[in-house]
């Protein structure tokens, strides 16, 4: 630790990162665990098919990593073999800090011609619903063969628009998550586990 950096420990389950006490939700290995499953689901419903996996960014970057790397290798436990997929992204906006505007804008389209392909959209959270509805109806125009919507983490007390994700990692309490990929104000995304964030940490620099 550097001179000068007094640091107050935190309790269990807590962890300190960026001057903000966090409490952890889902640890790293359990995210690995989930992640390990949806792609087992994905491969049983698409083996032997052409798949595209459409991540939506910013948010769903380090999960879709996770999802493809995950097909990528295959599971020797059950007998999965690696699954080659095709990956794109688009980039929309639909939050402003922590309330959702349902003012959905698309910023980067997908570069990917999508008629006739199967097409997997994966996404970080899903809360009231808009964003994804939004997606889901824009792509629908491009005629793909098949839709479908992977989550890592669902909030279904929070919906306001009916939508039910094909593959859902795991369902959460209404609370205002940060890591793996989700941000508040575009910090925390790189934390490696999902949290809440409780306030600043008692860490504090001091003059010396
Ligand atoms: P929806 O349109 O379903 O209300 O919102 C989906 C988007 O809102 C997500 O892709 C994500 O960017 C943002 N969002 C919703 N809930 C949370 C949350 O708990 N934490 C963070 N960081 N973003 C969230
Ligand atoms: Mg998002």
């Amino acid at each position: 630790m550097a001179a000068g950096h007094v640091e107050t420990a935190p309790s269990m389950g807590q962890v300190e990162f960026n001057g903000y006490l966090i409490e952890q939700m889902i640890s790293e290995h359990e995210l690995h665990v989930i992640t390990q499953r949806l792609a087992d689901e994905i491969y049983r419903d698409f083996k032997g098919k052409d798949l595209l996996l459409i991540g939506i960014l910013k948010g769903a970057n380090l999960f879709l990593g996770d999802l493809a790397r995950e097909l990528g290798r295959g599971n020797a436990e059950i007998g999965r073999p690696p699954m080659p997929v095709e990956l794109d992204f688009l980039q929309v906006s639909s939050y402003e800090q922590e309330t959702s505007t349902h003012n959905v804008r698309k910023h980067i389209d997908i570069s990917t011609e999508i008629k006739d392909r199967n097409v997997l959209l994966v996404e970080d959270i899903l809360d009231t619903g808009h964003t994804l509805t939004w997606i889901k109806e824009q792509l629908k125009d491009r005629e793909p063969k098949s839709l479908s919507v992977c989550v890592m983490l669902d909030k279904p007390e929070r919906r306001e628009v009916f939508l039910k994700p094909e593959y859902t990692g795991k369902i959460i309490p209404n609370k205002f998550v940060i890591g793996s990929g989700l941000d508040f104000n575009q910090q925390f995304r790189n934390l490696p586990y999902v949290g809440v964030v409780i306030g600043p940490s008692q860490s504090r620099t001091v003059a010396v």
